[in-house]
């Protein structure tokens, strides 16, 4: 097959950087059929380069691909060389820490030192979990009556399609790869066509890692055409999706229409963030602060409804106020700065739609509201006050810099405005009282609870949606159990007469 081309990329310091922009077929870059996909800087809103996208065909290949290699080399790597080859990958991506993320700072807009030292690094971090779990995978025995037993098996799944977003253009491709790989499956890997420069390095290390061609294949591609068809197709046997709620449908679908295949979904959020009397406000309002602007609200988890009580709602305020206009707004290669643009003009159109709607609703703005600069997709932390559970910035997934601040009286009042909602992905507490945090973090209809902390991830512990922000976890021990099928071997002992 052709090799597809490799493009320098020039930086803001001036220096530059080779990428390749092919589809990662069997180790190999190859051309896509599909129209080139321009990639943006979100900075500058240029061009930064061309990358190929994958029409159906190219996504049969992969597929062929990734169970050629399935059925005849991967199922047949001893387990402890699985967990080798995802250390060396890891060890490769320590190495080029730096390359990996200059390119997802030029791709999506965040800042280098949060993509270098909380990204790529939890992303190492992730790989080199998983490949410690490759080799104690393993099943139980199970005495059932005197003369039978059961034995049972942890098998991997086959061909994993996975499908992933564009605000962790590393680590929501490694939370999958580090799984699948682990439990001994072969992955294709779409991408998201907004951001798909960071993971085409990491196609890179993959070869240089020694995996077999085939085991990992990316391609880049867009939804409707890459991703439909890799969800759709009866040679996938499980599908491995982050991403926006209504894709998470459609790919729901696509399952069930083609072959039943195996389905996780991690989808959209509207985290609360309760802050109770008793709460230590000033770390409450640093912690909720992050747990909303990090990223610039691009997280799934972003604790978007702060809820605070009312007897100690004006000093919060304040203190949340002062810690908000501590965020320095600019070029993400500024090491000072913690927020850089949004991706894209649709997400920024979008933001600011949203702010208008906060406005009419009757909402105070009492910070921020408009656009940062006059050049690339950057939005003030924004702050509106005096929500309710009425208002669609209470309700709807905004996915930018903008809080809704909401008070409350009781406790059984805050649990349920926080409840109150079709999304279920996280929340958070603020108290000094034991009693409290249990109480509100074991009402809370959410996947993960943060208690006087928010936004705090670590690759043992697993994450994941209630109601419509998805199911089935990522990371930890309960991940690897996705990625593999579970089988009974059940034994009569007596059979000879
Ligand atoms: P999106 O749903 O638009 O796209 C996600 C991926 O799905 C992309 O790769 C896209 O190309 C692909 N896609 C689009 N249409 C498709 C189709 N018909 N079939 C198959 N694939 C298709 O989401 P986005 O805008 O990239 O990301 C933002 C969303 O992701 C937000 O809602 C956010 O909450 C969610 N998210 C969730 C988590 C989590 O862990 N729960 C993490 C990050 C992002």
């Amino acid at each position: 097959m052709a090799q597809a081309d490799i493009q320098t990329v020039t930086l803001p310091s001036g220096k530059s950087i080779q990428v390749h922009t092919g589809l990662f077929i069997n180790n190999e870059f190859v051309p896509g059929n599909g129209p080139l996909i321009e990639t943006i800087n979100p900075v500058n809103e240029e061009v930064i380069c061309k990358v190929h996208s994958a029409d159906e065909k190219n996504v049969d290949a992969a597929v062929d691909a990734a169970n050629n290699a399935f059925n005849n080399v991967w199922k047949k790597v001893p387990a402890a060389q699985r967990g080798r080859y995802i250390n060396i990958l890891a060890d490769l991506m320590e190495r080029d820490k730096d390359e990996l993320a200059t390119l997802e700072t030029l791709d999506n807009g965040k800042s280098f030192v949060i993509a270098r030292d909380i990204d790529i690094t939890d992303s190492i971090g992730c790989f080199r979990y998983f490949a410690g779990w490759a080799d104690k995978i393993h099943g139980d025995t199970i005495e059932t009556t005197y003369d039978k037993m059961c034995y049972t098996r942890h098998e991997p799944i086959g061909v994993v399609g996975a499908i992933t977003p564009w605000n962790y253009t590393v680590m929501m491709p490694t939370w999958k790869l580090a799984p699948a790989l682990a439990a001994g499956n072969t992955i294709v890997l779409k991408t998201s066509e907004i951001t798909p420069l960071a993971m085409l390095k990491v196609a890179e290390l993959i070869v240089e890692a020694g995996f077999p061609p085939g085991v990992v294949n990316i391609v880049t591609g867009y939804g409707q055409t890459a991703g439909a068809h890799l969800s759709n197709h009866p040679r996938v046997h499980k599908m491995a999706f982050t991403g926006s709620t209504v894709t998470g449908r459609r790919v729901m679908d696509a399952s069930s229409k083609s072959n039943l295949k195996k389905v996780q979904l991690e989808l959209g959020g509207k985290s609360a963030q309760i802050v109770m009397k008793d709460a230590d406000l000033q770390n409450a309002a640093v912690q909720s602060c992050g747990g909303i602007f990090n990223n610039h609200g691009q997280s799934c988890n972003a604790g978007s409804r702060i809820l605070v009580h009312e007897d100690v709602y004006e000093k919060f305020l304040e203190l949340f106020i002062a810690e908000t206009k501590k965020i320095k707004v600019g070029d993400p290669f500024d090491l000072e700065v913690s927020q850089g643009p949004q991706i894209s003009q649709l997400q920024f159109d979008k933001i600011l739609n949203y702010i208008d709607i906060g406005k009419k609703e009757g909402a105070n703005l009492v910070l921020g509201g408009g656009r940062y600069g006059d050049k690339g997709y950057f939005v003030e932390p924004t702050i509106f006050t005096g929500c309710n559970n009425n208002m669609r910035i209470m309700r709807e997934e905004i996915f930018g810099p903008v809080v809704a601040i909401a008070t409350f009286k009781t406790v059984d009042e805050a649990i349920e405005i926080a409840n109150d909602s079709d999304y279920g992905l996280a929340g958070g507490v603020y108290t000094t009282n034991l009693e409290t945090a249990i109480i509100v973090s074991n009402s809370l209809e959410a996947g993960t609870i943060w208690v006087n902390c928010f936004d705090v991830f670590d690759q043992s512990t697993p994450f994941g949606g209630y109601k419509q922000s998805g199911f089935g976890k990522e990371l930890g021990l309960d991940s690897l159990k996705e990625y593999s099928h579970i089988k009974s071997v059940k034994i009569q002992l007596t059979s000879r007469a």
